[in-house]
């Protein structure tokens, strides 16, 4: 037996781990939020998903009086991968935590699968999206612990399935207790990569039919990298994938390509019809960052090609 058994205990330590790791999550998020969020309305629907297309239209949202986004529209496709790309501060990371309602817009509409996603329930909502954020929040508790937290009812060996999928069995499996090694608040025994994986375990676990993919720009050495890589496209696979992307690699495998630039979107296409405009951003942050191998926060880990 892998994890220790002890059903009724595991579960109330988990939920004080599940509270404090709510809390960090919220404080993540929601620290310098000042908009009103609404709750459901009384007689709320819950959402109902088939091919989890998700369509934004004509977006506007501030966290402050101003526009962080500015009628932002554009269809993330159901089981296609969508990379928002962009500069720094463009707006890439506040369009993906509209989706499970951080925030509420201030005007416009997020749908998925033609329902406002305002006018359903917010757990059903979230309980469609995994989110993958740009760095990845482990709480105090076993790695086990940490990866359940994606779906709590999740038994253990769908723990172990979801870690092998994520290429952190072996390295969970090399820890003094497995996967009942404690890890440190903000996962300080763990290495970056292993911390990333264990946070796509998480991901995988959820069994999400959106999921939600802020990359790291932080570089991990080679090796963790090509596992990150691999845990996430299995992570992606089948989904509907909206990605924050700062590797190449997944901006060229992406079906679309939403280029942001100061809450707006610039361009949209593929790799090659936007490189082919050569005038146009896409092609001009081609040339600057990923094909000049500049110290750009956003290619910190592309290699030029
Ligand atoms: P990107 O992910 O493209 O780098 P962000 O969506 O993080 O851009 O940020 C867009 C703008 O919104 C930036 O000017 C940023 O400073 C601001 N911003 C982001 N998050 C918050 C927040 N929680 N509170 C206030 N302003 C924020
Ligand atoms: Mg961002």
């Amino acid at each position: 037996v892998l994890l220790a058994y002890d059903p009724a205990k595991r579960l109330a330590k988990l939920q004080v781990q599940l509270e404090r790791a709510t809390t960090n999550a919220r404080m993540l998020y929601e620290v310098l939020d000042t908009t009103p969020r609404q709750p459901d309305r009384a007689d709320a629907p819950k959402l109902s998903v088939s091919d989890a297309t998700v369509r934004f239209e004509d977006v506007t949202f501030g966290y402050s009086e101003e526009d962080t986004l500015k009628s932002v529209s554009f269809t993330a496709e159901g089981g296609k991968t969508t990379a928002l790309v962009g500069p720094s501060g463009a707006g890439k990371t506040t369009i993906i935590s509209l989706l499970p309602r951080f925030y509420d817009l201030r005007s416009g509409v997020i749908t998925i699968d033609g329902q406002d996603i305002a006018g359903v329930t917010k757990s059903s909502l979230r309980a469609q999206i995994a989110y993958v954020t740009q760095r990845p929040y482990l709480f105090e508790g076993t790695i086990a612990d940490n990866i359940r937290y994606g779906r709590p009812e999740a038994k253990d060996d769908e723990i172990i399935e979801a870690a092998k999928l994520s290429h952190a069995h072996d390295f969970i499996m090399a820890q003094p207790l497995g996967y009942e090694t404690p890890i440190g608040e903000g996962g300080s025994s763990l290495s970056g990569g292993q911390q990333q994986r264990i946070s796509i375990a998480r991901a995988i676990i959820r069994q999400a039919p959106i999921l939600l993919l802020d990359e790291a720009t932080s570089a991990l050495d080679a090796e963790s990298e090509s596992f990150v890589q691999k845990a996430l496209e299995e992570a992606m696979r089948g989904r509907t994938v909206i990605v924050v992307a700062h590797r190449l690699s997944t901006v060229r495998n992406a079906d679309k390509i939403v280029v942001m630039q100061d809450g707006t979107i610039a361009e949209e296409g593929t790799h090659d019809t936007l490189v082919a405009d050569e005038d146009g951003l896409y092609a001009h942050l081609s040339r600057l960052q990923w094909l000049g191998g500049t110290e750009e926060q956003t290619t910190e880990g592309d290699q030029p090609e």
